[in-house]
């Protein structure tokens, strides 16, 4: 079991939604953190949100270049786990290939091989996968589907391309594969742990005039902007403060050494959502659109979770609170 007695965490892609909140429960654990960000501005911004001596930061301009992260991992040999969650997490690019799949999947390979040759005390690396990396679009989407930590998206490279949907599916599963066969292969001194969740829902750690809300944050948001119908979105579901939660516990847990996370809670829908809001904030009722109250939804509900209910065994946090959190501080702002 790793504690948080002078270990220094590493994570890429600093400023995103999932690792503020990763680097928050870190840092109250006692944890240092070096988080990587694209510009002096980003850190800079991190650093006034954070205000803890904890918390530094180095900048990495682009992900995807061999050798991209050799100079943090030499400037910080106390380092023993590094967290990459950095990923392009859109749909609309102009490149499909360039903008999304090339770097997660290149910058995945590049990190792990820099952790190996410069950084050889690290022997934790998680990975922020996705539960797009466990199956095709149909399949995670439907009530049938029972895969999940044991299966693998099928999409080819070439289909990747297709799309931007399709594109984010192909660069979350190419990079996990290559991460898992990195390891195979490469034998490195460091075990990998991948988290796969849902649709991340919840609050941002800092208030969101600071930075756009990210793609999944959006959804909930669509609903309170919703006026004449309910916007027509599904899925399954899961808190972001859990994600950060699982990220820790998956290095700081023995047995969670090589496994994939499944994250998932409950099912949801533009209905589901609507109703909390309604029902929590009765002063918003009258500009939003009515719907079909309380009307079934089917979803997601079987996926193969197996590892993480045994293993991480995480008390989630439920859609009611997630939604009512992420308005809360939607209104405040
Ligand atoms: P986010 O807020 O958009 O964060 C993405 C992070 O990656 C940001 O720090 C961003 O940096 C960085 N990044 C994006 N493209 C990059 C590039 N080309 N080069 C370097 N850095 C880049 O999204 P998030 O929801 O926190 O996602 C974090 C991870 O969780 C991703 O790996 C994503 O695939 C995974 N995930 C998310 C969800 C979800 O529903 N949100 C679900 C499953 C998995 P900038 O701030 O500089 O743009």
């Amino acid at each position: 079991m790793t504690t948080s007695n002078n270990t220094t965490v590493l994570i890429s892609g600093a400023t995103g939604f999932i690792a503020q909140h990763i680097i928050s429960q870190l840092l109250a654990k006692g944890y240092k953190v070096v988080g990587s960000v694209r510009s002096t501005q980003k850190g800079e911004g991190l650093v006034k949100i954070f205000e803890n001596s904890n918390f530094s930061y180095e900048v990495v301009p682009i992900l995807e270049k061999e050798g991209a992260f050799d100079e943090v991992l030499k400037k910080h040999p106390s380092a023993t786990v590094f967290l990459h969650t950095a990923s392009p997490v859109t749909f609309e690019v102009e490149d499909n290939e360039k903008d999304i799949i090339i770097p997660a999947l290149e910058g995945t390979k590049f990190v792990l091989k820099s952790i190996k040759e410069h950084a050889p005390q690290i022997t934790r690396v998680v990975y922020t996968s996705s539960i797009v990396a466990t199956g095709t679009p149909a399949q995670i989407s439907s009530p049938e589907f029972k895969g999940g930590e044991d299966t693998w998206d099928s999409i080819s490279y070439e289909e990747a391309k297709e799309n931007g949907v399709n594109a984010y599916f192909g660069s979350k599963t190419f990079a996990e594969k290559a991460a898992w066969d990195f390891v195979e292969q490469e034998k490195p001194n460091f075990t990998l742990s991948t988290i796969n969740p849902v649709y991340v829902f919840g609050p941002q750690n800092a208030a969101p005039k600071t930075r756009e809300l990210n793609s999944s944050a959006q959804i909930v948001a669509s609903v309170l902007n919703a006026t004449d119908s309910v916007p027509s979105i599904g899925g399954a579901f899961i808190d972001v403060r859990d994600v950060a939660k699982a990220h820790i516990l998956a290095f700081e847990t023995e047995k969670a050494q090589g496994k994939r996370f499944v994250l998932t809670n409950s099912v949801f829908n533009g209905q589901t959502i609507l109703d909390i809001i309604v029902a929590n904030f009765p002063q918003l009722k009258d500009k939003l659109p009515t719907g079909t109250p309380g009307v079934s939804i089917s979803g997601p509900t079987a996926f193969n979770d197996k590892n993480a209910k045994s293993i991480l065994s995480i008390d989630y946090i439920s859609l009611e609170k997630s939604v009512v959190d992420s308005i809360k501080q939607i209104i405040d702002i």
